[in-house]
């Protein structure tokens, strides 16, 4: 049937002249809808969400005629969304639509963008426009001509869904509302809308919500509507948490989202969240001591001011709401923070989360429509705080990059210079992450060394200080370790080079500085003469793992070396790869045509070798273990930490393009596990969620010559099993002098949210293999302390007396930390149990541990 919104009393009375006859049809229209359609009008109408005192072109189509179901009546999947995204735009002279990419699923990253049709003429005008706001100093008149820009986004955590049905309801109301209020806005502001920031997590948790709703819609907490299955809509296709990748940038959501900031620099973000079912509704300003820093008191300002639009629009339509508590402004990595080092307003609102479609809560029912209103009328308030407040917005944005201007160009150190000499992929990679947010980076003129670190061209990279995002250069290299707050909402440190582990230095010049790097100058890996005897490559290049597991499965033999030696007057470090060419299954000339690939896929160094003769170990040597294919599986499910699950199924499919089967533990027990060489096990959340009897059955496997690979809580379940021996510090915290209403706030300072600690490492444990230096910086989020093995030899990774290198910890959780171990290893029967107590993976921008895990795969059998 065809409906349209039921307009109310007051569209009646106020009729404009212009709109008599479109209002007259319109009326008609009503009356017909109104005769036909009573059944309709059970759950909410789209006027529940929509402003009543305005008309709406009846010539755009509303979400139902397009996706056939109301707003807030079923929870929209992601297809239908973009169906109704596209028929909006092919209707309203006001939308353009573009898809900007597409998720790991192939769903399409669709962006609005919506002004006036007069402002869609000139649109790439206004945006260089806009752009030279943070090029230049722009008079006061110019500014007060420009438009405001807007990005709003929706649901970047699938299972908070109410912000893209929002969405729906606010894309319409965009293109068919009437009126000089709208044409006003339209005229000052450029919206750009992103219905979805998370395309695959929407679409899982739409698929649970509509495939447990009931007809009687049932609000009992009980109900399993209510209680999404593992690992739930949050994340994306890799389990990732988007809403943690703004900086990062590793994944294709988040790049396409950094890319159309750039592309316009906008003046207010807005990330639409939802919370716990029994909140209210929260916006910002967060806990004002715990801003960044490196953020301007002014944005907080701003922030503020533009709280107080959505203040005043909640109250008109009677809901509650919370701001300066429990939500900070920290972590650049997150989406309301994010703008904030670029000279924008980054914006978090948390709505009460329905989940479903009616839950009871604390507050009364709480329905999946009213979730929705409170978006849909906040991402309006925006729409009119950014009206209101235009010319202050745009005058702080040329003001900041003012700022950043003089600050840039002044400091003794005018660049950076970062690097790995044995690893031009995960140096290219961090210059990627730069680039990735305009960053401008050059190639070395020629190889450098500064106080022992050596930095070579083609695997190093020089950043100027003085240009144009300074201050996101500050955020995403400097050391902090002193703290005016001691809570945090999410990690206290996220120093790139240290998660890249590469070399850094400061330089008082740009003398060595070469060429702007572009996406030509990206290295590529080569071969060194061709050999009928055998090939070398070091383990240190981070695709040194992929090249090796490749070479396995097309059944070629190669031997790991376990010392460092010298052959044709070339040093090779602990863990290089010998691929002998005799007696192997593919003729000498396949053998150097395969190598040649992945030395240039991969970004090595292989060389050839014609003698076995070497100063060190022979190539004949004993000291060359073989290394076996590996068939790789890891234990997930209910109960197990999805996100580290997550990241390491993403580090085996993506970088390494190595299988891993995923187990759910609830059929562990039936599987024949023997074919299996490792099986990891990632962390749990709480209680550890494997039954005794899969330890059991893990144990017997193990004996029989697996390797158990035990992340985070792992290990303490794996001891209580008995599977490996280790000692735990615990911590004797008494509270002392700590009122009731300081206890949450002092339990808060003893968690490590996420901080970077400085490690000693044995290069010759083949755990360390690939690791050129002697220190390597670890990322840590876990209180679990370990007591240094009695061997030395068995500590091959040891924290040092003073670990701390960026982020926050307490100091009772310091004494603890100084001189444990965060690995260990230990045979068992014919096989390996490891354990790691911190995560080497984190967030799929740590490359600089990623290694470990692979050590721990392949080299598990030296160990
Ligand atoms: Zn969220």
């Amino acid at each position: 049937m065809h409906k349209r919104p039921l307009n109310s009393k007051a569209f009646f009375i106020f009729i404009p002249p212009t709109f008599n006859t479109i209002v007259i049809m319109k009326y008609i229209q009503l009356l017909f809808v109104l005769c036909f359609s009573l059944s309709w009008v059970v759950g909410q109408d789209l006027n529940y969400y929509l402003p009543q005192d305005i008309s709406y072109d009846p010539n755009v189509p509303t979400p139902e005629e397009v996706i056939g179901h109301e707003v807030g009546e079923w929870h929209v999947t992601h297809d239908k969304l973009v169906e109704y995204m596209k028929a909006l735009a092919a209707q309203s002279d006001r939308i353009a639509i573009e898809n900007r990419g597409s998720t790991f699923e192939g769903r399409p990253l669709l962006l609005l963008t919506i002004t006036s049709p007069t402002n869609h003429q000139d649109l790439e005008d206004i945006r260089q426009n806009h752009l030279k706001l943070t090029e230049e100093e722009i008079s006061r008149n110019e500014i007060n001509s420009m438009p405001v820009v807007i990005y709003q986004g929706f649901s970047i955590h699938g299972n908070e869904p109410s912000g893209s049905n929002a969405g729906m309801a606010y894309a319409y109301y965009l293109a068919a509302a009437q009126g000089t209020e709208i044409e006003t806005y339209l005229d000052n502001t450029i919206i750009l809308l992103d219905p979805s920031f998370n395309p695959d997590g929407l679409q899982r948790f739409a698929y649970w919500a509509n495939t447990n709703k009931s007809i009687q819609l049932n609000p009992d907490n009980n109900e399993r509507e209510y209680h999404e299955v593992w690992p739930g809509g949050r994340t994306n296709h890799y389990w990732f948490d988007l809403n943690r990748d703004w900086l990062p940038a590793q994944l294709p959501e988040s790049r396409v989202r950094i890319k159309t900031f750039h592309a316009w620099m906008p003046n207010i973000l807005t990330d639409h969240h939802e919370m716990g079912t029994n909140s209210t509704f929260f916006f910002q300003p967060g806990v004002p001591s715990r801003v960044h820093p490196l953020t301007p008191k002014e944005n907080q300002e701003l922030t503020r001011d533009i709280s107080e639009f959505h203040a005043q629009a909640l109250d008109r339509i009677g809901s509650l709401y919370f701001t300066e508590e429990r939500y900070d402004d920290y972590y650049y990595g997150k989406g309301s923070t994010y703008p904030d080092i670029n000279g924008c307003i980054g914006i978090l609102f948390e709505q009460a989360s329905s989940r479903g479609h009616l839950q009871e809560t604390e507050n009364g029912l709480l329905s999946f429509p009213f979730a929705i209103r409170n978006q849909f009328t906040t991402a309006l308030s925006t729409l009119t705080a950014a009206n209101s407040l235009r010319e202050k917005l745009l005058q702080y944005q040329n003001q900041f990059y003012k700022n950043m201007r003089i600050e840039a160009s002044i400091g003794r150190n005018r660049a950076i210079v970062f690097g790995d000499a044995k690893d031009a992929a995960k140096s290219w990679h961090l210059a990627e992450i730069l680039r990735r947010h305009q960053i401008k980076i050059h190639e070395l003129a020629n190889d450098m060394t500064i106080a022992n670190k050596q930095y070579k061209k083609g695997a190093a990279y020089i950043v100027p200080m003085n240009q144009k995002h300074h201050r996101l250069i500050k955020a995403m290299f400097e050391r902090r370790t002193s703290f005016t707050d001691s809570l945090f909402y999410d990690i206290s440190a996220w120093t790139f080079p240290l998660s890249f582990n590469v070399d850094q230095s400061d330089l008082r010049s740009l003398s060595n500085a070469g060429a702007e790097v572009t996406e030509q100058l990206r290295p590529t890996g080569s071969i060194e003469g061709s050999s009928d005897y055998a090939y070398l490559f070091e383990w240190g290049g981070y695709y040194a793992p992929r090249a090796l597991n490749t070479l396995l499965d097309k059944g070629l033999r190669a031997k790991i070396a376990k010392y460092p030696f010298t052959a044709n007057g070339r040093r090779f470090d602990y863990g290089t790869v010998l691929v002998p060419v005799q007696n192997q299954e593919m003729e000498p000339e396949a053998i150097y045509n395969l190598l040649k690939e992945l030395a240039e896929e991969n970004l090595l160094q292989i060389r050839s070798v014609s003698t076995g003769l070497t100063e060190g170990i022979d190539l004949g040597s004993n000291e060359f273990d073989p290394v076996k294919k590996q068939k790789v599986a890891i234990i997930v499910g209910k109960g197990i930490r999805s996100y580290d699950a997550g990241e390491i199924w993403h580090l085996f499919d993506t970088r390494y393009h190595m299988k891993i089967t995923k187990i759910d533990l609830s059929y562990l027990d039936e599987v024949d596990l023997s074919e299996y060489t490792d099986i990891i096990i990632p962390g749990s959340r709480n209680k550890f969620p494997l039954s005794d009897k899969s330890a059991e059955k893990l144990q017997n496997w193990v004996k029989a010559g697996g390797s158990l690979i035990g992340y985070r809580n792992a290990a303490k379940w794996l001891d209580k099993h008995k599977m490996i021996d280790l000692s735990f510090k615990k911590d004797t915290l008494v509270a002392k002098n700590i009122s009731f209403g300081d206890k949450e706030k002092y339990k808060g300072a003893q968690e490590t949210g996420g901080a970077i600690f400085n490690t000693r490492i044995d290069r010759s444990h083949p755990i360390n293999f690939g690791y050129k230096n002697n220190n390597l910086p670890v990322f840590r989020n876990s209180n679990i302390y370990l007591e240094p093995h009695q061997d030395s030899y068995n500590n091959p990774i040891q924290y040092t007396s003073s670990p701390l290198l960026s982020g926050y910890i307490s100091e009772e959780n310091m004494k603890l930390l100084k001189n444990s171990v965060p690995f260990q290893v230990k045979k068992l029967g014919k096989g390996r149990v490891i354990v790691f107590t911190d995560n080497t993976n984190f967030r799929a921008f740590w490359y600089g541990t990623n290694k470990l895990l692979m050590n721990a795969i392949f080299f598990d059998q030296m160990m």
